[in-house]
């Protein structure tokens, strides 16, 4: 089934979209099960799950890491993550200078709804923490990431997208590298698609629910 789900998905998205299959609730062996599928982005939110499905994985695969990183816990996971697509605070942008052998593309996380529960920083302080990463060599930041509320209302996700979009390309006047939007799972890709999702994060749509 992980097959066929993915290549539905994969006829859905035009080449240039990276398709991060969520292997977060599902084993090491579903998740070599979507590598032999043709998957090559995984997306993990947990350290320990990140370990275990990168050491399982083979080198050609990426390991997203798309959760809350606390920045005590860098270090354990700098080498080994491609991707970061939670990144909203200095410290953790001081622990992957310190800890990362190599860059790591990032993408800084949006809080674009203002609900006070989620992650992020707000779109006005965006531009304010880019100035404060100049420093840090190791943390490329590409893109920009959010996650929408839990609703079916297509007025709100619409809202919602297309606002990390409009930011995306004010920024761009300043930052022209960070070309990327992360940005779309489930239950809401396709409206994420509609305002230029480069980087859709998929779980239960492809995985199985768990
Ligand atoms: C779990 C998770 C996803 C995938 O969720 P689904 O609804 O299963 O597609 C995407 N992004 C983040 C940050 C997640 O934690």
């Amino acid at each position: 089934m992980i097959k066929e789900n993915f290549n539905a998905i994969k006829e859905e998205v035009t080449d240039d979209v990276n398709i991060i299959v969520v292997t977060k609730y599902h084993t090491v062996q579903e998740t070599l099960e979507a590598y032999s599928a043709g998957v090559r982005d995984f997306g993990e939110n947990r350290i320990e799950g990140f370990l275990e499905k990168r050491k399982a994985l083979p080198e050609d695969a990426n390991v997203h890491f798309i959760g809350t990183l606390q920045s005590r816990k860098v270090k354990d996971i700098a080498s080994s993550m491609t991707h970061l697509h939670s990144l909203d605070r200095e410290s953790v942008a001081k622990k992957i200078e310190q800890y990362a052998d190599d860059e790591v593309k990032c993408f800084v996380q949006v809080n674009v709804s203002e609900e006070t529960s989620k992650h992020g920083l707000s779109a006005d302080d965006v531009k304010p923490f880019l100035m404060k990463l100049a420093p840090y060599s190791k943390v490329k930041v590409i893109g920009l990431m959010t996650m929408a509320p839990l609703t079916e209302d297509e007025t709100v996700l619409n809202g919602t997208f297309s606002r990390l979009k409009e930011l995306r390309d004010a920024l761009q006047k300043t930052y022209p590298e960070i070309t990327e939007l992360s940005m779309g799972m489930s239950n809401d890709y396709k409206i994420a698609l509609d305002h230029g999702a480069t980087h859709i994060r998929i779980g239960s749509k492809i995985m199985g629910s768990r």
